[in-house]
């Protein structure tokens, strides 16, 4: 099948029934969030294998998931074009000089152009790209207040927790299991910080993938039979800063940013 036009046409091939179980409000969230590529439609139990078959029936160089990212990247580059970046500059917390927005993002610049171009010292990503540009259009600017909250506990975090869980927090216990230099290299290598130990965890690193909005990312270590565990906070104030989605993107490129400095490092 070629690549869906817009979230409607996903939408025509669902249950309609807003039954949940994807753990989305309702179908036509759903098919939104598949249509922007963060969520997969194999996600919905409740499709038949026929029209899966005609979903997945694609020829390996279609684009695909990938492809809607992409659009929504480039749609949001284009909003940036209407923006006034040196007055979003104070507020964010960033810089504006040169006609560029630049802020910090895990301790590297990374910046925006008016014309909606990016650059940065880092690998530009689209798991970063657009958790950063929804920040910089969207953002409230409201300072860290230093309580910390669970996914759960953010607006509409309740209902995406499963899936949280399995990409972000599942995918980093099985790095951290095996690469116990991880949360070295993150202090090192992603300008995070060191915390005394919160939640009586063995370890807790506060990381600025933005610069108003801290994750701070605790470790369990196995212990007396019991199975390590890592789970992460963000400030009580991140959903006014970033949207669900959005925060559900930065922590699933973050977990595959430590998968990638694992196998750099020749665990697997
Ligand atoms: S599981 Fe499928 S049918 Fe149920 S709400 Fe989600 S998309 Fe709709």
């Amino acid at each position: 099948m070629a690549k869906p036009k817009n979230a409607m046409e996903i939408f025509q091939v669902l249950d309609k029934s807003n039954c949940r179980e994807c753990m989305e409000k309702t179908c036509m969230a759903f098919a939104g969030a598949v249509y922007l590529g963060r969520r997969k439609i194999e996600e919905c139990p409740r499709l038949d294998g026929e029209t899966l078959a005609r979903f997945s029936d694609r020829p390996e160089s279609e684009p695909g998931i990938e492809q809607n990212r992409d659009d929504y990247l480039k749609e949001l580059r284009e909003q940036v074009a209407g923006t006034d970046l040196s007055a979003r500059a104070d507020r964010l917390g960033g810089q504006f000089s040169g006609g560029r927005l630049t802020l910090k993002v895990l301790g590297k610049d990374f910046s925006v152009d008016r014309a909606g171009n990016l650059s940065a010292d880092i690998h530009v990503n689209p798991w970063v790209a657009i958790p950063f540009l929804d920040y910089v259009l969207k953002g409230s600017g409201l300072d860290a207040s230093g309580r910390w909250v669970s996914f759960r506990e953010l607006k509409d975090g309740q209902e995406r927790y499963p899936l949280f869980q399995k990409r972000c927090e599942g995918a980093m216990k099985l790095v951290a299991d095996g690469y116990t230099a991880l949360f070295d290299d993150l202090v090192h290598i992603f300008g995070g910080r060191q915390v005394p130990e919160q939640f009586e965890s063995d370890i807790s690193v506060v990381l600025h993938p933005l610069p108003k909005f801290p994750i701070m990312i605790c470790y369990w270590q196995p212990d007396d039979g019991l199975e390590s565990s890592i789970n992460l906070f963000f400030d009580e104030t991140a959903a006014g800063n970033l949207e669900i989605g959005s925060i559900f993107s930065l922590g699933a490129g973050l977990a595959q940013m430590f998968e990638r400095l694992a196998q750099r490092h020749g665990f697997s």
